[in-house]
């Protein structure tokens, strides 16, 4: 429907009229974080400087209001009931009954408001996930009711996303599931305060109007969010919709003057206005949900801009690359990024795509598992270690050039274990990343348990392979680059995760400038 993308829209617009925003994310699921959940299930996994594994919606909120999020801008039921669950067996609530009101709905209240008390904000935006009526988010809303009344009733606004259904056959704008949840909303005692109604059609005023009046909302309430063909053109449509000066208005809050937006529209207009045009391949093996690799794309899409370049993907099946297939699959491409992943599955086609960037001098960004189907690639084709491979994949390898970093060894909980959230890197003079970054010092987000093996690194140098950034606390090797190659680069790190449209990623915008000049 395009939650997260409204908020962010709201939140970026009123950060363009001077206010501290911030947004976070409710969601419904008993898992404690989503970095347990398969990319199918959930789309990507987004990782916040402090480490927390979160909702793809935590990315939007980043690139689109080019903030940090941390670990408090993301909570799951499974969250709560841990906080719940845990207290009672400290005894916290010892003779009490412990149910979902008050105790859970007061956790979630307590989560609302941590982001408002913790740091300075003039608005928290927070996006409650799934569908009102839907079990699951009962206590969320019942929470919202009663922080409606807590807070005060212009310190709190309720805005509700709809679907407006556009019939071809009829040629009609239905309006009657609007009708219907805003009254399923009511049943649990809120009255949004604006509607946002997503639409393929330019909506009617009598529709409009009709909306208003049945669901209790001013007229200058009733929002249209028509399909916009970039999620970044939103927040302009937002603005003509005035969405954020009713909000204003509606919190008491002064319009601070009209809102600045200059350097976004500058990112839309170089959006929209390519002078080039690459096609860059992404491998991967969850390439059937573009969601997987969220973060990925909108890094593209960021620094495709900055090239003045319309960049298209093609996304190849890791599974579907093999030996035979692999020049012809991969023909073409004026750019190869292999994807971060975990698991077997698909690896040889990983790994044989590194191959083909190598050999003919093909940009190549690996991210991840990305590098180090690389490493594995170079270690048997160039050093001729010809059973090397990640312990990971093959544990018993006589050359384990990917291994478990020593931390991990005793670790047997899957979730919230793995090595996450920002860690720094010192990078090499005389380096193509240092070409790119223009820096020597960067902290970059990490969400991975295997590493390169130092104990190959001379080999690997010898054979010019070289280590092109280091952790300086752990030696640890981040980035790998080939020297004798026009852009290979490969980073165990996720660069993803930073890439903003004001503050696009400098090894996304190197790479992508580096298929053009091909
Ligand atoms: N599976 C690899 C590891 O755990 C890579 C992880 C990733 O690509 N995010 O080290």
């Amino acid at each position: 429907m395009g939650k997260g993308i409204i908020s962010a829209s709201l939140g970026k617009l009123l950060q363009a009229r001077g206010y501290k925003v911030t947004i976070q994310k409710l969601d419904p699921y008993i898992n404690v974080d989503p970095g347990t959940l398969n990319p199918y299930e959930h789309g990507e996994c987004y990782v916040t400087a402090d480490g927390a594994e979160t909702d793809l919606d935590l990315g939007h909120y980043e690139r689109f209001l080019d903030i940090s999020t941390s670990q408090a801008n993301n909570v799951t039921t499974g969250g709560i009931y841990q906080t719940v669950i845990n207290k009672e067996r400290r005894g916290d609530y010892l003779g009490k009954t412990v149910q979902v009101i008050p105790h859970i709905t007061d956790e979630i209240k307590r989560r609302i408001k941590l982001l408002g008390t913790k740091q300075k904000f003039d608005v928290v935006i927070t996006e409650i996930g799934g569908t009102v009526g839907d079990i699951e988010s009962l206590p969320y809303i019942e929470a919202v009711r009663q922080l409606k009344w807590e807070l005060g009733v212009t310190n709190t606004l309720v805005i509700h996303l709809t679907l407006v259904p556009y019939l071809s056959t009829s040629g009609e704008l239905k309006t009657k599931p609007t009708q219907h949840s805003v009254k399923v909303l009511l049943e649990t005692g809120i009255q949004p305060n604006i509607l946002v109604l997503r639409t393929q059609k330019e909506l009617t005023i009598d529709i409009r109007r009709k909306v208003a009046l049945f669901c209790n909302v001013e007229l200058e309430s009733v929002i249209q969010s028509i399909d916009a063909s970039t999620i970044y053109e939103v927040p302009i449509h937002m603005l003509k919709e005035k969405l954020d000066l009713t909000t204003l208005k509606k919190l008491n809050l002064k319009e601070h003057g009209p809102a600045d937006l200059g350097p976004w529209k500058n990112f839309l207009k170089k959006l929209k206005n390519p002078k080039h045009y690459v096609k860059i391949g992404l491998v991967g093996k969850y390439i059937e949900l573009h969601d997987s690799y969220k973060s990925i794309n909108e890094s593209i899409i960021h620094a495709g801009a900055v090239n003045d370049c319309k960049v298209e993907v093609k996304y190849v099946h890791s599974e579907q690359i093999n030996e035979n297939n692999y020049q012809e699959k991969l023909s073409g491409l004026k750019g190869i990024i292999v994807a971060p992943g975990f698991g077997d599955r698909g690896i040889n086609g990983k790994i044989l795509a590194a191959r083909y960037a190598r050999e003919n001098n093909i940009p190549f960004f690996g991210i991840c598992l990305g590098l180090q189907c690389a490493v594995v690639e170079f270690a048997r084709n160039v050093l001729g270690l010809n059973k090397a491979h990640s312990t990971e994949m093959e544990p018993k390898t006589p050359d384990p050039v990917i291994d478990l970093m020593e931390e991990q060894k005793g670790v047997t909980e899957k979730g919230g274990t793995m090595r996450l959230g920002g860690y720094p890197c010192i990078i090499k003079m005389n380096t193509k990343v240092y070409k790119a970054y223009k820096t020597k010092k960067i902290t970059e987000r990490h969400r991975h348990r295997y590493e390169f093996n130092n104990y190959y690194l001379k080999d690997f140098e010898n054979a010019g392979m070289i280590a092109a950034g280091i952790n300086p606390g752990t030696n640890l090797v981040e980035i790998m680059e080939i020297k004798d190659h026009k852009w290979f680069i490969g980073v165990q790190f996720h660069p993803e995760y930073r890439s903003t449209v004001l503050n696009p990623h400098p090894l996304f915008v190197d790479f992508i400038k580096s298929t053009i000049t091909r």
